[in-house]
């Protein structure tokens, strides 16, 4: 493959330099990287989240602990922060989803809504999705009782100043069960194991809330509705004694982690068993040679904004290196 500088992907003539995948920060930081050794990355920024860019902190208030900002940075405010870096540096950014990836020959061509690019090179930073229970009524209640996402509907009408419940043990659920406390009046912490797996940091602050019912070996099974269809409780099983019982709730948070959004690469670069997509240790590097992954959707260990970040940085550079060598 040959880098080529002046393309343009409005053009849709000329073969890309690189193309990146998604707009979390590990796009956005691979894109800044990208632009600024003059490789004129073209950008799928995707509009699965809510149709906006910005990937998975689109969804949360404050961020607290990337590193600049002392006092704190809202999701939003972060992200079009680093879009904007991005932007200032000649990334070409398309607000589109990418719906097929073919990788197995060079170039690649990456197929969006609306276009189709040529590409010596992409960069896989598609991220992660919530998991979700499949509960029988689940369809039914979703966006109408059922969330994955706290901090995006735990401020809603539906659920202010009612009992909710949240599923999980891990840092998602109980981070998701104090930030409810704060609209909720009272929080049932749902667990189907005897402890938390939260970060011990993260269990006393649900010990000390008194807002907080925790309930282990204890699973969600169904919704309950009213007389007038709204959700009204939820079905519960003890997976010791697997006794059932309804309890009050309005309202039922998914905290039970994430799949990575890897399902274009199927079939074309080596996945784990979970989907993940897997890279050299210590490098962006997938199975198949110019093509890099970063971000959540290869990380299920660590999964922060400045991790995925880092893992950006280290696909762009990689690309850089791979054209170079390539040219
Ligand atoms: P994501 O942020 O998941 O972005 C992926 C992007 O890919 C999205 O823009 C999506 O639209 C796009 N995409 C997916 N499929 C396609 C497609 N087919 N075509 C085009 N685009 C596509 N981390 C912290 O460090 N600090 C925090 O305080 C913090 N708080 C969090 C709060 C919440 C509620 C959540 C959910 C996460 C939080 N995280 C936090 C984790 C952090 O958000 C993630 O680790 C980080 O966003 C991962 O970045 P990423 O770039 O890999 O992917």
């Amino acid at each position: 493959p040959k880098a080529c500088v002046q393309t343009s992907a409005a053009s849709g003539k000329s073969v890309e330099n690189v193309v990146i995948i998604g707009s979390g920060p590990a796009g956005y930081t691979a894109a800044i990287y990208a632009a600024r050794a003059n490789l004129k990355p073209v950008v799928f920024e995707g509009y699965q989240v809510g149709g906006v860019p910005g990937g998975q902190l689109m969804t949360t208030t404050e961020v607290e602990n990337f590193p600049g900002f002392p006092d704190g940075i809202t999701g939003p405010d972060l992200m079009d922060r680093m879009r904007r870096q991005a932007e200032r540096w000649g990334a070409e950014l398309f607000l589109e989803d990418v719906e097929h990836i073919d990788v197995k020959s060079n170039p690649f061509t990456v197929q969006s809504s609306e276009r189709e690019v040529k590409c010596h090179s992409v960069i896989f930073a598609t991220g992660a999705t919530a998991k979700r229970l499949r509960l029988p009524r689940e369809d039914e209640f979703w966006s109408r009782g059922i969330s994955a996402c706290a901090i995006c509907d735990g401020a809603s009408p539906l659920f202010k100043g009612q009992i909710l419940a949240v599923v999980g043990g891990g840092d998602t659920a109980t981070e998701e069960a104090i930030y409810l406390t704060k609209y909720a009046r009272h929080v049932h912490l749902l667990v189907r194991g005897d402890q938390l797996r939260a970060s011990r940091a993260m269990q006393d602050r649900v010990y000390n809330n008194p807002n907080i019912t925790l309930h282990f070996n204890t699973e969600a099974v169904d919704v309950v509705s009213n007389t007038k269809g709204q959700m009204s409780g939820i079905l519960t099983r003890k997976v010791d004694t697997g006794e059932e019982s309804v309890l009050e709730a309005k309202g039922l948070f998914y905290g039970i982690g994430h799949s990575p959004n890897s399902q274009l690469l199927q079939g074309q670069v080596k996945l784990d068993s979970s989907g993940y997509v897997l890279v050299e240790e210590g490098t962006a590097k997938t199975s198949v040679e110019g093509v890099f992954a970063a971000g959540d959707v290869q990380d299920h260990e660590w999964r922060q904004a400045v991790t995925a970040a880092g893992s950006g940085c280290i696909a762009a550079l990689s690309v850089e290196r791979y054209l170079v060598r390539n040219d």
